[in-house]
């Protein structure tokens, strides 16, 4: 097996609103973390997701501008949903997606929710969050460190489904063979630093029991968001 998909409700929240998606064929990867209150979020990621399938049900070959038609469609869907449905409205999602094509890896991205890829014992983030404490930190106004702790954190000031921005970054990310991928919701990320992700990748021999370690890390630490994460090693490069 060279992917593995985990989420996991936390210990705070009642619901789980992340969603995700993998298909290690078509070599389609995605998460998506919903937000909005009784249910709604659950409906927002969820639907982004579906935009995901239909995409790879639709394609056989990776492209950048596909995927940004998919976002672009989970976004109006969202949008639609919400108006049909006045317990929907507000409802918003992050999305990040990956598709493996020739010599790169696509990748489609809103929100907070984050790509890395973890190449000769280094963990390099390729996605850069849409949120308030990354403006900050990219300001030089709060640190890295500080940004892990700030109250308002949670802020994203990118989502598919609400007004204002949710253009997609798109990117291609090289690949090797042995690049091991990881995609997660912030319930991963607000709890474990980045270095204890890489210890523990480069401590687990196998992606699953990885995968069941940093959950388990998370839920560890507080549990305090619904944490979703995908593994994937990539065999060929
Ligand atoms: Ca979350």
């Amino acid at each position: 097996m060279t992917a593995t998909l985990k989420t996991d409700v936390g210990k705070v929240r009642r619901q789980n609103e992340d969603a995700a998606w993998l298909d290690e064929k078509l070599g389609v990867f995605a998460v998506a973390d919903g937000m909005g209150g009784h249910l709604a979020g659950e409906v927002a990621s969820g639907i982004a997701i579906d935009a995901v399938k239909r995409m790879a049900a639709s394609h056989d070959i990776a492209s950048i501008s596909v995927m940004r038609d998919a976002v672009n469609a989970a976004h109006q869907a969202i949008l639609a949903r919400a108006k049909e449905n006045p317990a929907c409205a507000g409802m918003g999602t992050t999305l990040s997606m990956m598709w493996r094509g020739g010599h790169y890896m696509y990748i489609a991205h809103v929100g907070d929710s984050r790509i890395y890829r973890f190449r000769g014992g280094a963990l390099e983030q390729i996605t850069q969050d849409h949120s308030l404490v990354e403006e900050l930190v990219r300001a030089r106004i709060i640190t890295r460190e500080e940004a892990r702790r700030h109250p308002r954190r949670n802020i994203i000031t990118r989502a598919l489904g609400t007004q204002g921005d949710n253009a997609p970054d798109l990117l291609a990310a090289d690949r090797q063979k042995g690049d091991l991928w990881l995609l997660c919701s912030d319930g991963l990320t607000g709890m474990v630093s980045d270095e204890e992700i890489a210890c523990t990748l480069s401590r687990e021999t196998s992606l699953d029991a990885a995968a069941d370690s940093l959950l388990a890390q998370a839920l560890n630490a507080g549990g305090r968001d619904n944490v979703t994460l995908i593994l994937w090693r990539d065999e060929e490069g």
